[in-house]
């Protein structure tokens, strides 16, 4: 099987949108800095919007070609051993005519295979996890290692950094996204949430690591982007210990710095056929906080400074 490593620079496009951050001094590409390669602290799998279905493509999305695409990601993490997995949301979809029954056997499927990995799994919501069930029949499926089941926003430390999960699935008026006010569209974090939050970051002395499928960076584009993302981000500053917001929803590789924080969305599993298309990383964090991001497939590898 190969699978390789991507380089930044295949596409001109990308590789202008890579020189840009160079140029800011605030992403340095992994050719670039190849020969001060240290041991990292601890690595970490990450994968995206596999939207597993067993129904037919629509358009670019190919949604039964998904649990393929993450048994190569679950091979490929379990052969490096990496300190734990995290996918980030949209991890089931649904048939075109929505089926409850279906719709759960896909999400057991799905984590099925998620569950062949060797180590610590974790889960972030993302809007079509509850498209057509509740979010409880979602959480009482999947496994967050060591997280009680009715947790849909938590946190966990290992080797040294603070793990952040949020749930951005709620409507403006904060109630939990279930299959029966699914929108697909707005995000919101809601006041008991950005609470835990402020509490969490107070608790904790590490330096934490935050993953969340919609945006928290794109507050120009509100779409895509939790309706309140400057209040979230502006707890996140406050508390000086957040290196790095890691995001799906979008499938596109975008990153953006906000007042010291990395924000870094990347491409979804379903989208296009066959393995080629497939997307994941690793995460190498080192002692002081910088990250190297070695992507898979159609995934970029770069690296992400602490400052
Ligand atoms: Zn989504």
């Amino acid at each position: 099987m190969d699978v390789g490593m991507k380089k930044l620079t295949v596409l001109k496009s990308k590789f202008l949108w890579i020189a840009g951050l160079v140029a800011l001094g605030l992403l340095i590409s992994v050719s670039l800095f190849a020969k001060k390669t240290k041991t990292p602290v601890l690595r970490f799998g990450m994968i995206t919007d596999v939207h597993y279905a067993a129904r037919d493509h629509f358009k670019e999305r190919y949604y039964n070609q998904s649990l393929r695409k993450l048994s190569e990601f679950i091979n490929v993490m379990n052969k490096e051993k990496v300190d734990f997995i995290v996918e980030l949301g949209d991890f089931k979809d649904q048939d075109a005519v929505p089926n409850e029954a279906n719709t759960l056997g896909y999400l057991t499927d799905v984590e099925a295979v998620f569950h062949q990995f060797k180590g610590p799994t974790y889960h972030v919501l993302g809007n079509h996890d509850m498209d057509g069930i509740t979010k409880t029949q979602f959480l009482e499926r999947v496994e967050n290692t060591g997280i009680a089941k009715d947790k849909n926003y938590y946190s966990f430390n290992q080797k040294g950094f603070h793990f952040i999960v949020l749930d951005g699935n709620y409507t403006a008026d904060e109630k939990d996204y279930n299959k029966d006010n699914y929108t697909g569209v707005l995000s919101y974090i809601p006041a008991r949430e950005v609470e835990w939050l402020k509490e969490d970051l107070k608790s904790n002395q590490l330096p934490a690591i935050v993953f969340i499928h919609q945006l928290l960076d794109d507050s120009k584009g509100m779409k895509r982007s939790a309706q309140n993302a400057p209040e979230v981000r502006k707890i996140m500053e406050d508390s000086g210990k957040v290196l790095c917001v890691f995001q799906g929803h979008v499938n596109s590789e975008k990153y953006s710095m906000i007042n010291n924080i990395h924000y870094y969305s990347f491409i979804s599993t379903v989208f296009g056929s066959g393995l080629k298309h497939n997307s994941y990383v690793i995460v190498d964090v080192f002692k002081k906080g910088t990250m190297k991001i070695n992507g898979y497939r159609e995934a970029s590898s770069l690296k992400l400074l602490s400052h």
